[in-house]
């Protein structure tokens, strides 16, 4: 177990039900000292201030046991890859929930490559996380 700490915004005691907006987490930290010597760091002579310090557990997301290793993955995109399920779309080949991501396109000027407006275009591409690449977030410019 590491050590983490979140700045308070109220002052514990107060009758009304304390509440502090969740804002930044600090950590991991090893221990108790280390945490004292990065808020004493952070906050110097800030007397009034208190921390919540609480012991966190850093997981990752437990891998599906459907994923493809990376080489075997298709790209992604293809609608005839998915069918309709619940107002979403699942996969034919494994039946894993179908993610969208926003692909950004620069929008570039057709004689001059590399300039261009600064606006981009946005589109929405499928793909499945278990038997397809991810969907790069930055497309290829498009050229007017
Ligand atoms: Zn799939």
């Amino acid at each position: 177990m590491k050590l983490f700490f979140i700045p308070l915004d109220f002052s514990y005691g107060r009758p009304s039900d304390p509440c502090s907006p969740l804002g930044f987490v600090y950590g991991p930290y090893e221990n108790d000292e280390a945490v004292e010597e990065a808020i004493a760091r952070i906050w110097p002579n800030d007397k009034k201030r208190q921390f919540l310090v609480f012991e966190g557990q850093i997981v990752k997301v437990k891998p599906s046991t459907k994923e493809k290793p990376e080489y075997e993955k298709r790209e992604p995109g293809d609608m005839a890859n998915y069918i309709k399920d619940n107002g979403g779309y699942k996969c034919k080949d494994c039946g894993g929930v179908i993610i969208d991501v926003d692909v950004k396109y620069p929008i570039h000027i057709h004689h001059t490559p590399g300039a261009g407006f600064g606006k981009c275009q946005y589109k929405t591409v499928f793909y499945c996380p278990n038997c397809e690449k991810r969907p790069n977030s930055y497309g290829d410019p498009i050229y007017v």
